[in-house]
């Protein structure tokens, strides 16, 4: 396995809409390396998931995982592995939540925005078996940041206001209580 150099924002690939994986592609070796390194790449940087395009192949693939200790989010619940392979997102519900994500393709930036407290996924795991799953709060933010870089999007363009763009560390500084705080109140209220 190999960790794999990530895309940062500018780039072009991580504007284009990912194209679905054949089933043919899914069993071969290419890809099913590419998902072994995308796996590798993604706990190397402590991340709670990443997506194809932001190691430059647009293919709608993404991994997801936190486990417990994670570092860059210690307040995320943990997620088991998760693979997901041409993966279609509905919310349950028109309810929201504020939630302040940041994105291994832009670093030292994060923000607050508002994601869908519930979504089905309907996916392929790495095998190819069809998979539906229902996800609540911040692990339903991490689905939803996740399917929009297949589609070419960065969690900045669905901010409705700029001025909670923060680095890490001024987030530290004067946004992480208040923040944490937030979430253990949604954790109770939805679930994780
Ligand atoms: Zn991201």
């Amino acid at each position: 396995m190999t960790v794999l150099p990530i895309r940062e924002m500018g780039d072009p690939v991580l504007r284009e809409v990912a194209r679905p994986v054949t089933p043919e592609e899914l069993a071969g070796a290419e890809v099913q390396g590419l998902i072994d390194d995308m796996i590798e790449t993604m706990r190397a940087a402590d991340g709670a998931g990443l997506a194809a395009p932001q190691v430059g192949v647009p293919l709608r693939i993404a991994v997801i995982e936190v486990r417990e200790g994670n570092p860059r989010y210690p307040y995320k619940p943990p997620i088991p592995l998760t693979v997901i392979v041409n993966p279609e997102l509905t919310p349950q519900g028109d309810a929201t939540f504020a939630t302040n994500e940041g994105c291994l393709s832009m670093p030292n930036l994060r923000g607050d925005l508002e994601r869908f407290e519930n979504i089905t996924a309907r996916y392929l795991d790495r095998e190819g078996n069809e998979r539906e799953v229902t996800r609540r709060g911040l692990t339903a933010g991490t689905f939803q940041h996740e399917v929009d870089h297949l589609d070419g999007l960065l969690f900045v363009d669905r901010m409705a206001d700029m001025r909670s763009l923060s680095t890490w560390e001024e987030f530290e500084r004067h946004g992480k209580d208040d923040f944490v705080r937030r979430i253990e109140a949604l954790v109770e209220r939805v679930g994780s």
